[in-house]
């Protein structure tokens, strides 16, 4: 195992990092603790991952590919890492691919498959972008979920035909946070369509859930270092033996031929070390933040008149960090904007390049119209987050909600309104 250093303590319930003070970068001069309610969209980084990267961007510099010392230390974190992540998803070493992150290794599983077997591809209504996109590039089909965002098995009965070489369902949404049933899924590809590789995109999944166990049926897993509390850009792919795959990128032939470019030596170390440090305190993590969401949950549909957390309420299987809500009669822009200003930092659905809030493709699977969805709130909880958090937020969210009624009811009435 990779010798990672310790991060540095802290007494954060159960436990063994201090989460960052978060400040907002434009009140420097009155330094304020943000409340990062944004955890679905990127984590802070985990001081193990800093610890463990830092030598590779000061004094350690070697190529993994090289043939001398130097290369050949960058090339034992490589393995000593692969070793770490493997064991993280439950797999063997060598069938961990290190890709440049989430989004390559979904890009990496749709389109590497169809290369290497063409045939009908599926995959679920509500797969991030980083799915949908590949699989509407080679004229795959989706898949319906139900009204509280989960696959539904009926619908993938009907759809699965035995020539399908590849169905694509996430373990965790990155909107809802519902979680999938991967496994019983898993099964039925295997009994209606044999020869088909079940994809899951655990990028969501990998902070909370168990990963030798949530994904053992699919044949291809990603992850990203950067939800679990690793750098940006990194991730992985894992391609378990026997799995039908061509490259997406050529040249060098790392990574067995399967992802060229030379390895990001510090990301990689600093994903093993977050993933370790994430599974050392997951249960722990889990049972405190589950409660923290809980609390603010209760809190928010109590205040909000008409709020309607969307997907139901507890009986719905859901990551313990995330919360979302429907408001109705609100943008989320404007709630977005009030509550930024108030030090909270939300988001209305997945964060996307040009930061344009789009209709919700997860929504409207869910049969949630454009009316409620426009007052989308995804509040997404991590390891960093604390009673103070949960306290603020509870604050702020009604009061800023009350503030766009109250500025939607001074508008002047539409004619023949009284
Ligand atoms: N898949 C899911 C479910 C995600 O939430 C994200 C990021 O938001 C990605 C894939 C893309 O991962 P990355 O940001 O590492 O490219």
């Amino acid at each position: 195992m990779m010798a990672y250093r310790a991060g540095r303590g802290g007494g954060r319930g159960g436990g063994c990092e201090t989460g960052p003070v978060l400040e907002h970068p434009d009140r420097r001069d009155r330094p304020e603790r943000l409340t990062y309610l944004d955890h679905a969209a990127t984590t802070p980084l985990r001081p193990a991952a800093r610890d463990a990267m830092l030598p590779w961007l000061g004094e350690r510099f070697g190529n993994p590919s090289g043939d001398h010392r130097v290369a050949r230390a960058a090339r034992q974190a490589v393995d000593e890492a692969r070793d770490v992540v493997a064991d993280a998803v439950g797999c063997r070493p060598g069938d961990v691919v290190f890709t440049s992150g989430g989004t390559e290794a979904d890009n990496m599983a749709v389109r590497g498959v169809h290369a290497a077997r063409p045939g009908p591809v599926l995959c679920s209504a509500i797969e991030h972008d980083a799915v949908r996109n590949p699989v509407g590039l080679v004229d795959g089909k989706t898949v319906a979920v139900d009204t509280r965002g989960v696959l539904d098995l009926d619908a993938l009965d009907d759809a699965l035909t035995p020539d399908v070489t590849l169905l694509a369902l996430m373990a965790a949404n990155n909107e809802i946070g519902v979680v999938q049933p991967v496994e019983e899924v898993a099964e039925l590809v295997r009994r209606r369509a044999p020869g088909a590789v079940v994809h899951t995109d655990a990028v969501q999944a990998a902070s909370w859930l168990d990963l030798r166990a949530t994904v053992a049926g699919a044949g291809l897993v990603a992850v990203s270092s950067h939800k679990v509390g690793g750098p940006q850009g990194v991730g992985a792919l894992i391609a378990r033996p026997g799995t039908p795959l061509r490259p997406l990128l050529l040249g060098g032939g790392q990574e067995r031929e399967l992802r060229s470019g030379t390895h990001n030596v510090a990301g990689i170390v600093g994903m093993a070390a977050a993933l370790q440090a994430a599974a050392a305190e997951r249960e722990a993590t889990a049972a405190r933040v589950g409660g923290l969401r809980d609390r603010l949950a209760e809190g928010l549909l109590s205040a909000i008149p008409g709020a309607v957390r969307t997907g139901g309420g507890r009986g719905t299987p859901r990551l313990p960090g995330t919360l979302h809500l429907c408001i109705p009669g609100i943008e989320s822009e404007a709630l977005l904007f009030l509550l930024d200003e108030a030090g909270v930092c939300a988001s209305a659905a997945s964060a996307c390049a040009s930061g344009a809030h789009q209709a919700s493709h997860v929504l409207a699977a869910m049969g949630i119209g454009p009316e409620l969805g426009a007052g989308a709130l995804r509040l997404s909880l991590g390891w960093t987050s604390t009673d103070a958090d949960v306290d603020r937020a509870l604050r702020v969210i009604p009061a800023a909600v009350a503030r766009l009624h109250g500025v939607h009811d001074r508008r002047p009435a539409p004619a023949g309104r009284p």
